[in-house]
């Protein structure tokens, strides 16, 4: 099938402009997570456009470990990584761990130092902030700023060796206290941590701060194009300064974009980790998380979110996606790939009552009318089926058209039934209905002689497979919002419900992963964690209805 065609975007247009202005003749760009959680929806944007920018132009893309902070990385996060961009169908031409450049970045630190470009300075973190002034006012002058060179020589060396405590001392650029960005005011380039490092072990108790970190990153790799989210834009300065003070032979070049973000989501690793510790959710990999792990056990495909990722494009300004849109995708891409088959949600027992006891017999149905190619499957048919229980009504709303006393509806791929009879239990609750089948309607016969308005989905009982149902609703209720609120306080508590239904026996066969559209409740996905031969698990991806359009 056609993958969606891409939108332009300005990114190219600038790559476009390097190449005529001789800036540049190749491009290589890179994709640096932080190994401190599990990638969301948001990164997957990340990871298609800089593979896919890459991939236009003949470049190259890294995945690039940006593990430059000890206390929160974790190689079970490095793993879930890669196994998420290799599913979304890419392939890093290289793979780097920043912490490996450890070494080389504090060699540079050692150049700025000897430049007079850098110097030790002995205020707190809280100091600092306070000096640093604000929009209207210029920051002040630390009272270390005018070490000599030599003194910063063997103090920064003695941050090394471990002379201090965290928080004693920091490395720090002497840039412009009076920089009208805010930036440039004498930024911290290195900090104390005794702390271990998922990579270098207890080797370094100094690491080196993202601002001075990530364009040595790209300057050693020799990235083309660095491309970020809009928060770094007003950091742009000082990358520029970072690669150019340290020499770098290589000069990459910083761009930003705007991240994404959906509605009824919240997109940060902090906050999704949240929701894992306190236990609101199952996992990283819950199918209600925006996680490329949650969204896969869910159901979603990696065509589903390159196709969303290319439709909203790449903008300058941030804002708020609808979520509607990445169901709309989805949708989209099993719409001609699913089966379609039956499955009861939530049973009520029927009886045929003119149809003989010993007798059963095969159905034809399609897999998929709207692709015929996936050809049909043989269903059986008895004197005992099982149908929705919404789709029988004791007493009947206006225009209601499924099935109540006396009435006819068509079961799809099957016969007309008629219900003549309600069987309740003790309290009232009805448990079972009767009705007749008229053998003269049976499906694909071309049958005519008169009409019903409804048609409803049914299983054989004596075949039906059990099989649990898991439906989700938004994890969150509202937007982020900047009212002060937690997102904690805007949980969903019916975010999940589950129902223990039948599927029809060709299901039994099913494998986790696999896809499928159940007539009238949408997509469905097995269950890779909860679903096995004995007890099979589907997850509804989305419902089959939606009021979202794509703009014109
Ligand atoms: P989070 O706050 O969720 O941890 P982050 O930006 O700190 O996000 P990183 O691991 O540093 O996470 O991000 C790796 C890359 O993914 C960066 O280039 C970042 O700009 C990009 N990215 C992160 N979140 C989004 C988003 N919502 N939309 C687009 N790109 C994103
Ligand atoms: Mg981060």
């Amino acid at each position: 099938m056609m993958e969606h065609k891409s939108s332009s975007n300005f990114l190219r247009n600038i790559i476009l402009e390097d190449f005529k202005a001789g800036k540049a003749d190749h491009v290589v760009t890179r994709f640096p997570p932080e190994p401190n959680g599990y990638l969301h929806i948001g990164h997957a944007k990340s990871i298609i456009l800089n593979f896919e920018l890459a991939d236009e132009f003949k470049g190259k893309t890294h995945l690039r470990f940006d593990d430059t902070n000890p206390t929160k990385e974790d190689t079970e996060y490095v793993e879930s990584i890669k196994e998420d961009v290799q599913w979304l169908g890419y392939q890093w031409d290289e793979l780097f761990f920043a912490s490996n450049y450890f070494e080389e970045m504090y060699n540079r630190a050692i150049l700025l130092i000897k430049k007079g470009k850098a110097y030790v300075c002995d205020l707190t973190a809280e100091e600092i902030r306070k000096t640093r002034g604000s929009l209207t006012e210029p920051g002040q002058p630390s009272p270390w700023r005018e070490r000599s060179v030599e003194e910063n020589l063997e103090l920064f060396e003695e941050m090394r060796r471990g002379a201090f405590k965290d928080g004693e001392k920091v490395l720090r650029a002497k840039i412009d206290m009076a920089s009208p960005n805010i930036n440039l005011r004498d930024p911290v380039l290195y900090r104390i941590a005794h702390a271990s490092h998922h990579n270098t072990g207890d080797k370094w108790c100094i690491y080196p701060m993202y601002d001075f970190a990530h364009p040595l990153e790209d300057a050693i790799e020799g990235v083309t194009h660095s491309i970020c989210t809009l928060e770094f834009e007003d950091h742009r300065p000082l990358y520029d300064w970072i690669v150019r003070e340290c020499e770098m032979e290589n000069v990459p070049h910083q761009y930003e974009f705007a991240r994404l973000n959906l509605t009824n989501t919240v997109m940060s690793k902090r906050k999704l980790k949240q929701l894992v510790e306190e236990k609101i959710v199952d996992g990283w990999n819950d199918p209600r998380m925006p996680t490329i792990s949650g969204l896969r056990r869910r159901g979603y495909t990696p065509e589903a979110m390159r196709n969303f990722a290319r439709e909203i494009g790449v903008a300058k300004a941030d804002s708020v996606v609808d979520t509607k849109m990445l169901e709309h995708f989805i949708r989209e891409d099993l719409k001609l790939k699913a089966p379609r088959t039956m499955a009861v949600l939530k049973p009520l027992k029927v009886v045929i009552t003119n149809y003989p006891e010993d007798q059963a017999e095969m159905l034809e149905a399609e897999n998929n009318p709207e692709n015929p190619e996936m050809g049909v499957r043989m269903i059986p048919f008895s004197r005992e089926i099982y149908i929705e229980q919404d789709d029988f009504a004791e007493n009947p709303p206006p225009k209601y058209h499924r099935l109540y006393l006396g009435n006819e509806v068509r079961l799809k791929n099957a016969y007309f039934i008629k219900c003549n009879e309600i069987v309740k239990d003790e309290s009232g609750r009805v448990i079972e209905l009767h009705c007749t089948y008229d053998p003269e309607t049976k499906s694909g016969t071309g049958f005519t002689g008169r009409k019903v308005k409804g048609t409803i989905h049914w299983v054989d009982a004596r075949h039906a497979v059990p099989a649990e149902f898991r439906l989700y609703e938004p994890l969150i209720l509202e937007n982020e919002t900047d009212d002060g609120t937690s997102f904690l306080e805007h949980i969903n508590p019916h975010s999940l419900e589950i129902a223990d239904g039948f599927v029809e026996p060709t299901m039994k066969t099913s494998k986790s992963q696999d896809k499928f559209q159940f007539f009238r409740h949408g997509y469905f996905n097995v269950d890779p964690l909860y679903s096995s031969a004995d007890h099979l698990v589907f997850n509804r991806i989305v419902s089959l209805k939606s009021s979202f359009e794509l703009p014109k």
